[in-house]
């Protein structure tokens, strides 16, 4: 019986050894090395650059709002392109979810900014309001993030099933970006505002931001926004802010994320 296995054995170690057909010609074929001739090494691919989106709002068959005889999508390609060049200037890579006046679903400007390598994403919005005064800049972020984003969060951290992760990056990225805005343009602050419903921000992995950079329904800014000075005056605004989140969350990988326990504690009264 044993001699019966140990034959079996050799036949198909045989049989792998000189397993040779014209479609599969097997390792025996490769001509040998010549003298001087190194073996081919396999480089490993080059994991992609990393690179900061930016999405001009709206664009194409969707004009955006309108007021003061202008669109919005008017207003948020130059201030997108104007932010693109500072800070490729800044040696940084940019991405654009798009450079043309050309329509783009939701979805494909999320697409865009879920591939590997993104570092974050700001989209460029002008706001409305009936009240024709009303002027300024506001800063949106959404948490909590959807549900697959955040199962994905979760796993990348290797959460135990008693632990919950509070994600602040697209918060902290906000409050930079609005702070720098502000002081590069002396707009109206209209504060930093949490809106978990839009989905550029809560199906976006990186941390994701949308700046309304200002008011097409009121005269004067509508006018200044369409000036190549106040869109480099905003573009570097909002570079300096992305700039500050950048460096301080590349010194620490835990930047704004924040880990919580939620297991009860027990014995407490
Ligand atoms: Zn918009």
């Amino acid at each position: 019986m044993f001699l019966i296995f140990l034959g079996g054995f050799w036949f198909c170690l045989w049989q792998l050894m000189h397993r040779q057909t014209p479609e599969n010609p097997g390792f025996a074929t490769l001509p040998p090395l010549n003298e001087g001739q190194r073996p081919v090494t396999v480089v490993p691919e080059a994991p992609p650059p990393k690179s900061i989106v930016i999405d001009p709002g709206h664009g194409g068959e969707d004009p955006g709002t309108q007021g003061n005889g202008m669109f919005e999508r008017q207003g948020t390609l130059p201030i997108g392109l104007a932010l693109a060049k500072e800070l490729r200037n800044r040696r940084y890579n940019v991405v654009l979810t798009r450079d043309t006046d050309s329509t783009l679903s939701l979805e494909s400007r999320a697409k865009i900014a879920n591939e590997p390598g993104r570092v974050c994403f700001v989209s460029i919005h002008l706001n409305y309001s009936d009240t024709p005064k009303s002027n300024g800049i506001e800063t949106y972020y959404g948490w909590p993030k959807r549900w697959d984003v955040l199962k994905d969060l979760r796993q990348s951290r290797k959460l135990e099933p008693d632990q919950d992760i509070l994600d602040h990056r697209s918060k902290l990225l906000a409050e930079a970006i609005h702070r720098s805005a502000l002081a590069s343009t002396r707009a109206t602050d209209r504060e930093v505002r949490n809106n978990p419903a839009l989905l550029v921000l809560n199906s976006i992995r990186v941390p994701s931001v949308l700046v309304e950079c200002g008011f097409v329904s009121n005269k004067s800014e509508a006018e200044k926004i369409q000036t190549a000075e106040y869109q480099e005056n905003l573009a570097r605004g909002i570079a300096d802010g992305i700039e500050q989140y950048l460096n301080a969350a590349s010194s620490n990988a835990d930047y704004g994320i924040e880990i919580v326990n939620t297991k009860a504690t027990g014995g407490k009264k």
